[in-house]
């Protein structure tokens, strides 16, 4: 099947309410602008420069479409004064300095940035995120700041063969993001849970995912990245 079959497919099949983030790393401007044409509406990306790259070279045919960025990657601070300003999420953010930067860089730009929080969920030391028992601390320590905002979290979890292995770590950061609801942070809006890719959608959804991130049932198998 191709790229808008793929789509269409996946579209027909998510329940109401949650968002497709087509996970675009690696793949051509052509491949995106087929994703969109099919019905996708926010594509993520992983690395600053790419990203940069592909929206300039598909910018003047997607100007009416209404499509959405998210970043989806690790966020390096020096890179941060880019990225905010064409991206409309930042998926991954997970320490307090990273979020000074960005709130910093959006109030240069008149900007208030919904952000997701990322979970370490599997509590993998190598691994992006803030792990469980802190991420009230740091989400807390964030909404003091007036142009970032918290909406939600997002998750990788550990990368299992089989997706209920999976399971655990989304039942976690729903926990999570249950009791941070419960809070009623002022400037936080527990709205977003980002949780789930190809091989483990169907059962993010089922612990209540509204945001899925899917690359290679869109667009095939990568060759590197
Ligand atoms: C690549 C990527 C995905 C999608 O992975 P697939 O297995 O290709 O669906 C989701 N989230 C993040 C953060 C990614 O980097």
């Amino acid at each position: 099947m191709g790229i808008k079959e793929n789509v269409k497919a996946i579209l027909a099949e998510l329940p109401e309410g949650v968002l497709l983030v087509a996970a675009s790393k690696t793949r051509t401007p052509e491949e995106i602008l087929e994703a969109i044409e099919a019905g996708v509406k926010i594509i993520g990306e992983n690395y600053v420069q790419e990203a940069e790259e592909k929206i300039a070279k598909i910018k003047n045919q997607i100007a009416k479409l209404n499509v959405q960025w998210h970043f989806i990657g690790k966020l390096q601070k020096n890179k941060v004064k880019r990225i905010v300003k064409f991206v409309d999420m930042i998926e991954t953010v997970d320490s307090i300095e990273l979020a000074e930067e960005i709130d910093k860089r959006c109030a240069a730009l008149d900007k208030i940035m919904p952000v997701l929080v990322e979970i370490n969920s599997g509590k993998e030391p190598q691994k992006a995120g803030v792990f469980p028992e802190e991420a009230e601390k740091l989400i807390r320590e964030i909404a003091k700041h007036p142009n970032i905002r918290v909406e939600g979290l997002m998750t990788m979890g550990p990368m299992f063969g089989n997706p209920e292995e999976a399971r655990p770590y989304f039942v976690e950061t729903r926990k999570i993001f249950d009791k941070i609801r419960c809070f009623d942070i002022p400037n936080v809006e527990m709205k977003y849970l980002s949780m789930g890719m190809t091989n483990s959608y169907q059962v993010a959804i089922e612990e209540r995912a509204n945001i899925v991130r899917i690359g290679t049932k869109i667009f095939g198998e990568r060759n590197h990245g």
